[in-house]
């Protein structure tokens, strides 16, 4: 039998937690699991004075495949986002957010079936920031968009498009303000599209985008588009599906894949065994999908629906009332990853 060597990064705040619950669930389908578990984030830089150990970065290009556990990142000062780090240094360039509504729960969409597809190495994230003046009156954060990187995230997606049978791409940008670096976005995004006859392409402006989205998601298929405006609108459409609790992501180099929930480690709740392991889960899927394992990843899939579905074991955020009129009590992260494991093992 194949053994799979996995980086595991559990991270920080909940971030142990919902990793935890995401190996019960992968380890149920049988497939033979090694995990390489390495610490990020705050608990690193007690033990390594560092938030991203070079080991965590050794262990990723030898294993090529990791599942990643959400990070605290200081705001406006302290170290640099780890998550942004390692999409950097490992050329993870595609981060693919699929926004599933799952048996309509927690939302008040029926049928959400988008993927937010995000370049994730420059535009406004580039991390080049400065003062304009002595006095710290202002300053400027440089938005590099580049002909390369835009042309390869365009690229994927139209193949992740062709590849999961989706039948259109939208572009979204803001060429009208942003005539140089949106422009570039733009113009790529045209030209590689004439490349992809089968798939229909079409753009948006960012903000015509979100009120669209909101309006009539079901119109929606693949969304390609440059950093920030990626990282929100994929907070959006998590929205929309239901919510952070049940968001899955994948950040996709060409040779390194590291798959972590779009939520981040939510503090407050850490050590109480209380939010949604769905997200940890599902990104766990979507590894799997990446090894091949297709048959395994679609009994995670049918688990996590049968268990949202029936609204017996399921974390506060979907007992809750509100879009459904059955409320419940709500269990516990490791209580909804035993359920959902117990189902896996069944399929
Ligand atoms: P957050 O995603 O941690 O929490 C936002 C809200 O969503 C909270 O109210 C929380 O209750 C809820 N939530 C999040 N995950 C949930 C789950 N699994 N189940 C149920 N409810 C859930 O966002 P934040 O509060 O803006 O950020 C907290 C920290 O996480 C910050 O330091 C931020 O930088 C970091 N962060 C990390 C990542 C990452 O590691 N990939 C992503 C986003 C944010």
């Amino acid at each position: 039998m194949t053994t799979y060597r996995i980086t595991l990064l559990p991270g920080d705040g909940v971030g142990p937690e919902v990793t935890a619950a995401a190996v019960t669930v992968l380890e149920a389908t049988g497939i033979d699991f090694e995990w390489d578990t390495l610490e990020i984030g705050e608990s690193a830089i007690e033990k390594h004075d560092t938030p991203l150990p070079e080991a965590v970065l050794e262990s990723l290009r030898k294993n090529k495949i990791g599942l990643k556990g959400p990070v605290t990142t200081p705001i406006g000062s302290g170290f640099r986002s780890v998550n942004v780090a390692l999409r950097q240094k490992l050329d993870l360039y595609a981060c693919v957010r699929p926004a599933r509504s799952i048996a309509g729960e927690g939302t008040r969409y029926e049928n959400i079936d988008l993927v937010v597809i995000r370049e994730a190495t420059e535009g406004l994230y580039s991390g080049v920031e400065h003062w304009v003046d002595r006095n710290h009156d202002a300053a400027e954060t440089i938005n590099i968009i580049t002909r390369k990187n835009s042309e390869r995230i365009v690229r994927y997606a139209f193949e992740y498009a062709r590849r999961e049978g989706r039948k259109k791409v939208t572009g979204v940008h803001k060429a009208n303000i942003m005539k140089l670096t949106g422009g570039l976005f733009q113009e790529v995004f045209r030209n590689v599209a004439k490349n992809y006859p089968d798939i229909v392409s079409e753009e948006r402006l960012i903000d015509n985008m979100c009120m669209q989205l909101v309006k009539k998601p079901e119109e929606y298929d693949i969304i390609v588009t440059t950093n920030l405006f990626g990282d929100i609108i994929s907070d959006l459409t998590s929205g929309l599906a239901g919510g952070l609790g049940i968001a899955p992501g994948g950040n996709i180099g060409d040779e390194i894949a590291l798959f972590e929930p779009v939520h981040g480690s939510a503090p407050k709740y850490a050590g109480q065994d209380k939010v949604n392991p769905v997200a940890e889960i599902l990104s766990g899927e979507l590894m799997l999908k990446h090894l091949g394992k297709r048959e395994a990843a679609e009994k995670i899939w049918n688990a996590v629906r049968e268990v949202i579905k029936e609204k017996k074991v399921v974390t506060y955020d979907l007992a809750l009332p509100g879009y459904t009129l059955r409320p419940v009590s709500p269990s516990k992260t490791s209580e909804m990853a035993a359920e959902i494991a117990r189902k896996v093992e069944k399929m």
